[in-house]
């Protein structure tokens, strides 16, 4: 095989992207002066070596904790519970959220053997039980396996005195949380039902 064929099959591995998109990408990228692909590999040795979950929701960081952990304007006593930490980005961009939030990596699949145990809720269970926590939105991706995440957490940290919400109906069935539009997220998050 040869070291195109090698960077093509590397870009389809990638979300969203077919074996005709990534023959694109690896042909406009040798198009491109050696110094920037030097540059591109460099950033992804970066990224690769310094960015981890962070300790206390999950979500990418680039020290122990994250930014949003650390920001002592946000609240604590708010906890936005998403699948993926590309999912924080996307609530972040939509603006007005103020809490903080817990990432699980992933959404419960039996079919792919992902169960609770693989889920990240520790921090999570712990923070209800120490009560801090007065209120946990429930955003987990508007699909079949993230309703029945939704359903599996409301239980999980149902506790005197904690409001359990979820996102507003009316969010596109079957997508992703990140690629729904910063308004209608906004949207959904302020007009979150209690469960
Ligand atoms: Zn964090």
């Amino acid at each position: 095989m040869s070291a195109l064929d090698d960077l093509v099959t590397e870009f389809a591995r990638l979300p969203g992207i077919g074996r005709k998109t990534a023959q694109r990408l690896a042909y406009h990228l040798l198009q491109q002066p050696s110094a920037q692909l030097e540059r591109l590999a460099e950033t992804l040795r970066t990224v690769g070596a310094k960015v981890r979950p962070c300790q206390e929701c999950g979500n990418l960081a680039e020290a122990e904790t994250c930014d949003i952990c650390r920001d002592p304007r946000r609240d604590p006593g708010v906890i936005c519970v998403v699948e993926e930490a590309a999912t924080v980005l996307a609530v972040e961009r939509a603006g007005g959220f103020r809490g903080r939030y817990q990432v699980l990596g992933g959404r419960l699949a039996p079919l792919e053997g992902i169960g609770p145990d693989q889920l990240r809720t520790g921090p999570l269970v712990t923070k209800v039980k120490g009560g801090e926590v007065r209120e946990v939105i429930l955003a987990t991706n508007p699909s079949i396996e993230g309703e029945a995440t939704a359903t599996w957490l409301a239980e999980l940290v149902s506790a005197p005195g904690i409001k359990v919400t979820r996102l507003a109906r009316g969010l596109p069935m079957g997508g992703d949380l990140d690629y729904v539009d910063g308004v209608t997220l906004a949207h959904a998050l302020s007009a979150r039902q209690e469960v």
